[in-house]
């Protein structure tokens, strides 16, 4: 077992560091203000390679390990977590394509996912179906070579700026009903763009309704091995990187309350010097480190693609909670401070809070890990 990162991943996380403190630090508060992340630093990232990394070379990608996505997004993150989200996004969905998709999806949309010449996004969640996926109510009806979709999704992230939507449907072909994947471009005639989402974080990554009206995609958009059961399965990259945008966040949060402590003075001394506030700082300490040792088991244990879906949600669950801990507590230790906007705490902490629910929520996670332990619950 080795606990170093190889070099060529050093070098990966020195450049991703310089590019997210030289370049996203100073605007990221302005970014959430704005509800917006301009599309020249959306691109920004692509120009490096970081939206291909996951994608295989023949496709424009590098071809990466999952890891090494990982590193990148906790250095993004910890300067931005809106612009790591766009990261995250174009990895996670190009890897459900290379994984489940035809052949033809492959050579047409990979490349051009690399780029960063085409968003994507996954619509699965509708108002009545979150975490209870099984419930979901929109419909592709077959009809001759095109699929006919009807139904409203929610809450999805950076909708209003995709060009390439991944949406969860139920299958109807005939008497045959089954739930999958299909690929819908933007700007087909049906699909809407609805109500921005007020979030309370993620401002430059906003959400967005998309309502299908008798929206007609092509047969051949279905993706070739995006079966239900699939398209759950590949949650797992997107949790890993969850967990990774979460630890980058905290860590931020970490490193200005380390800062923080060492020069503020009450009652004669330095706020280091309290011996409450090191333990807390140690506390802070031992969650960062945990969390980026699950993160990382649950992505060096990645096979053909794909973390294994326990570790995923044992990384996720942990990175969230103790990133929130992390975050609240560093508030704390800057005082009035912590909770003023012109400090960069309360961004960080409505950005981690998301983090939480977003990619299924940890007690969802809980249910994985306890099946995985305890079997299925029996009734
Ligand atoms: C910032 C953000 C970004 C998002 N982006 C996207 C996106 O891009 N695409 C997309 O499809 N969706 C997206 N979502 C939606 C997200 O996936 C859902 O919010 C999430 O899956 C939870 O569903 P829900 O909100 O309907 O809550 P519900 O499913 O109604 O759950 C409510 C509460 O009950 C708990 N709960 C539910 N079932 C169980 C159970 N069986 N056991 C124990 N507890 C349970 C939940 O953990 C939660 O605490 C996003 C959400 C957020 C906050």
């Amino acid at each position: 077992m080795d606990f170093k990162l190889s070099s060529e991943q050093e070098l990966l996380r020195d450049e991703a560091r310089k590019l997210a403190r030289e370049v996203f630090q100073e605007k990221a508060a302005r970014w959430d203000r704005q509800c917006e992340v301009p599309w020249e630093s959306i691109r920004l990232p692509a120009g490096k390679g970081y939206f291909g990394l996951l994608i295989p070379e023949q496709y424009g990608g590098a071809g990466s390990a999952p890891m090494d996505l990982l590193i990148v997004l906790e250095e993004i993150a910890w300067a931005c977590v809106s612009t790591a989200l766009y990261v995250f996004s174009a990895n996670a969905h190009a890897n459900r394509i290379a994984q489940l998709g035809a052949d033809a999806h492959r050579r047409s949309d990979l490349p051009r996912i690399a780029s960063g010449e085409v968003i994507p996004c996954h619509a699965m969640s509708e108002p009545q179906a979150g975490s209870d996926a099984s419930r979901l109510r929109t419909t592709a009806v077959r009809d001759g070579d095109h699929y006919v979709v009807n139904g409203t999704k929610c809450w999805i992230s950076r909708g209003a700026i995709a060009h390439l939507y991944l949406v969860d449907v139920n299958f109807r072909d005939g008497d045959h009903a089954e739930k999958g994947l299909l690929l819908i471009e933007r700007g087909t005639p049906g699909l809407e763009i609805g109500k921005v989402e007020p979030l309370m974080g993620h401002h430059g990554s906003p959400s967005t309704e998309l309502v299908f009206r008798d929206c007609r995609v092509p047969v051949a958009n279905r993706m070739a091995k995006g079966d239900f059961q699939a398209s759950l399965m590949s949650m797992s990259v997107s949790r890993c990187c969850n967990a990774a945008m979460a630890l980058g966040a905290a860590q931020r949060a970490f490193d200005e309350a380390v800062e923080y402590v060492q020069q503020r003075e009450a009652f004669g001394k330095r706020l280091a010097d309290f011996q409450g506030l090191r333990w807390m700082v140690a506390d802070m300490k031992v969650k960062l480190d945990a969390a980026r040792l699950l993160v990382y088991r649950a992505a060096a244990n990645a096979t053909s693609g794909f973390p294994s879906e326990t570790e995923a949600a044992i990384a996720k669950t942990f990175a969230n909670e103790a990133a929130l801990q992390v975050v609240s507590d560093a508030m704390q230790l800057f005082g009035a401070n912590g909770y003023s906007c012109a400090y960069p705490l309360e961004r960080l902490y409505r950005d981690v809070r998301g983090l939480a629910i977003a990619g299924g929520t940890t007690q969802i996670q809980r249910n994985l890990i306890a099946r995985a332990v305890l079997g299925r619950r029996r009734y």
